[in-house]
């Protein structure tokens, strides 16, 4: 697993250090948490959430705990058909896995500050190279799977999908109900 979390962090190096003049223009600031509160679904891989639950293991028990709530809550809310800023966004507007985002965090830099009337405008040469980075986390992460983070967080609590995701073991069908449910996808 440590050389799959090395291969996931060069994965997020190369794509910065290839994306850095265009992220230097970018009008994306530190508190704007427009994607965070407006993205709707955040695409994450398996891997990707193994990182971030890793890292609130090792936060404060009560943090922990707030946060599985607010996955919970937000993996509830979507069955209902409601949309929510993601759970990890806290009310100071900022992020409380930061260190760990996945790479639609790291991916998505505006020209222009945004509001509901102006979503993101973003390069199309970043976006070319952002498919390639996904392309390369999919293959990266092969006996895992892809969907919104807190249906992946959610996926990851289950101890017996955790032990065969962590075996490097692929049992699909062992998922299948729970991926159809939440709009999951494989992802090899
Ligand atoms: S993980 Fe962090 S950076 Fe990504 S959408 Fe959630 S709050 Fe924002």
């Amino acid at each position: 697993m440590e050389e799959k979390f090395s291969a996931l962090s060069e994965i997020y190096t190369a794509f910065e250090r290839e994306t850095a003049p265009f992220r230097e223009a970018a009008a994306c600031t530190r508190g704007c948490a427009f994607c965070c509160a407006e993205a709707g679904s955040i695409d994450v891989v398996t891997l990707e959430g193994l990182a971030i639950g890793n890292a609130i293991a090792r936060m404060p028990r009560p943090r922990q705990r707030a946060l599985q709530k607010a996955v919970e809550k937000d993996v509830r809310g979507r069955q209902q058909g409601l949309r929510s800023p993601c759970p990890f966004l806290l009310k100071n507007a900022t992020c409380a896995v930061y260190p760990v985002r996945p790479f639609p965090c790291r991916r998505i830099f505006s020209l222009h500050r945004c509001s509901r009337e102006r979503p993101p405008v973003i390069h199309r040469k970043v976006m070319e190279r952002s498919e390639e980075a996904i392309r390369t986390l999919r293959r990266l992460d092969d006996t895992g799977y892809a969907g919104h983070i807190s249906a992946v967080l959610l996926l990851l609590a289950d101890p017996d999908f955790l032990s065969v995701y962590r075996s490097g073991d692929f049992r699909p069908e062992r998922v299948a109900a729970y991926g159809k449910r939440h709009g999951m996808r494989i992802n090899r």
